[in-house]
């Protein structure tokens, strides 16, 4: 599984930029460098670790210099890898930084695979596993909450916790093994009861906090939220609205808008994308049907579905047609217009369908905006407040429902009275599943998946 030889590759994104990094790892990286790397003003002598060095890189055999660049060398174990680690900062052209490589390659060192890097960190204990998994987030992160759930797994705080949740189990499966070594103690039966209850309490916690998953993923992705129903509603206005400005186009001429039209707002921290879509209806022309066609494709896929009705007509029966659409989604119903006075009242919406509940607005005079905003802010995040520690990726909150569930026929095996060994079984199983999460238990197969997202050089 660990490979000994010594791995080089670019570690900054290809094309052009003013610095580019080309990071060599393992017991030859300081031998390797050296060999192409002088120093200027003909200084010489051993590198001190964690030190700036200028100078240039020349090609050994024909002697010619490839860049003037700035060399530094992290011994093992204070380096990313926990091993010898050299940093050759040269001038940003893909050209420049290849040469480099290639001539690093030529050396001695191998092409290095992609996540090689943070794969060699876990290995050596600089990470555990989730932590290694949220530096990919941290390099993929789109928002500013992104940014602080990923440095926060970095940084240990889920590992920590979910530590904490694999103490507690081992504490009851020591319990549970106890009754299997010694068979003919009483101490079982009379802990049955109470071992199912801790159980069951563990259960609780585990499914917590494997729900924060869905409240991780849309701070770390951005909510989708999608404006339908029917033409000249005001779905466009309410947009703009939104937005605070006047960005898409709103006329009186039912169906204007045929594309779905996605904009961004940021509601408290929270990043969401709002479509616009075409307003839906049967429709015979070409054009305008397929910008239905797009509308019913972006409701399915968006988090809540933003329904908006006339206030100043009051609900039709292609409204409550519409409504149906929307079935089992996640939804919001928004009356529109209530500056036109009349209106339809919450009651006679409410006799349609009882479990709608409304919130009155008017996209031309703004009044009520800010409280749909926070509505829809509430509403996308299930009213959940910020939980301690969120889950963010979809294998640890696989590996946390494994966990319950094993728990949970732990706790059935035990209230049904079978054996300690079949209780056991359950009880390692779910001790697994948590230890997977860290890497304690890992096995070739997982971290080849994790560590294949990862790009070269990281
Ligand atoms: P869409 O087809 O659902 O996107 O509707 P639009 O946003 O294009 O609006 C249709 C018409 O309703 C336009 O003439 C808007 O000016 C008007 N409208 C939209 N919202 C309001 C509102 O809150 N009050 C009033 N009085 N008119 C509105």
């Amino acid at each position: 599984m660990y490979e000994q030889d010594t791995i080089a590759a670019i570690a900054t994104p290809p094309g052009e930029g003013s610095v580019a990094i080309v990071r060599i790892s393992g017991v030859d990286a300081e031998k390797i460098a050296t060999r192409v790397f002088t120093r200027s003003q003909g200084r010489s002598g051993k590198l001190k670790s964690h030190t700036l060095y200028h100078g240039t890189i020349h090609d050994p055999d024909s002697n010619g210099i490839l860049d003037q660049v700035l060399v530094t060398i992290m011994r093992q174990p204070r380096s990313y890898t926990g091993e010898d680690v050299v940093e050759v900062h040269c001038h940003g052209g893909a050209f420049v930084s290849r040469q480099i490589l290639g001539l690093i390659l030529a050396q001695g060192a191998r092409q290095a695979e992609a996540g090689e890097f943070t794969k060699r960190a876990f290995l050596n204990g600089k990470l555990d596993l989730a932590q290694a998994e949220a530096v990919l987030d941290l390099i993929r992160a789109r928002t500013v909450k992104g940014v602080e759930l990923a440095l926060n797994q970095a940084s240990g705080a889920l590992s920590k916790h979910v530590g904490e949740l694999r103490e507690e189990l081992i504490d009851i499966l020591v319990q549970v093994e106890a009754a299997i070594d010694f068979p003919d103690e009483d101490i079982e039966l009379l802990q049955r009861p109470l071992l199912a209850e801790k159980i069951d309490r563990l259960t609780e916690k585990i499914k917590a906090i494997s729900e924060t998953y869905e409240w991780g993923r849309l701070f770390r992705e951005g909510a989708k939220v999608c404006i339908c129903g029917r033409p000249n509603v005001g779905k466009s206005s309410l947009l703009n609205a939104l937005l605070g400005e006047a960005r898409v186009i709103v006329t009186s001429i039912p169906g204007t808008t045929r594309d779905v039209i996605e904009e961004s707002i940021n509601l408290d921290g929270l990043p969401v994308v709002i479509w616009d879509t075409a307003g839906i209806r049967e429709s015979r022309d070409q054009v305008e049907r397929l910008g239905v066609e797009m509308s019913h494709e972006y409701i399915l896929r968006a988090d809540v579905a933003m329904f908006v009705l006339d206030g100043s007509e009051g609900p039709t029966p292609e409204d409550f047609e519409l409504l149906r659409l929307v079935d089992g989604k996640k939804r919001l119903i928004v009356i529109n217009k209530i500056d036109l006075g009349r209106g339809f009242s919450l009651e006679e919406l409410k006799a349609q369908d009882a479990e709608a509940e409304a919130v009155l607005v008017s996209a031309k005079t703004g009044a009520g905006i800010e409280s749909l905003k926070s509505d829809l802010r509430k509403l996308l995040l299930n009213y959940q407040a910020e939980p301690e520690v969120a889950v963010t990726n979809v294998r640890h909150r696989s590996e946390l429902m494994r966990s319950a569930e094993a728990l949970t026929q732990a706790a059935a095996a035990i209230e049904s009275g079978l054996p300690p060994e079949l209780v056991a079984v359950s009880l390692n199983e779910a001790r697994e599943a948590l230890e997977e999460i860290i890497g304690i238990v890992a096995n070739d197969n997982i971290l080849e998946r994790i560590f294949m997202n990862f790009c070269i050089g990281k």
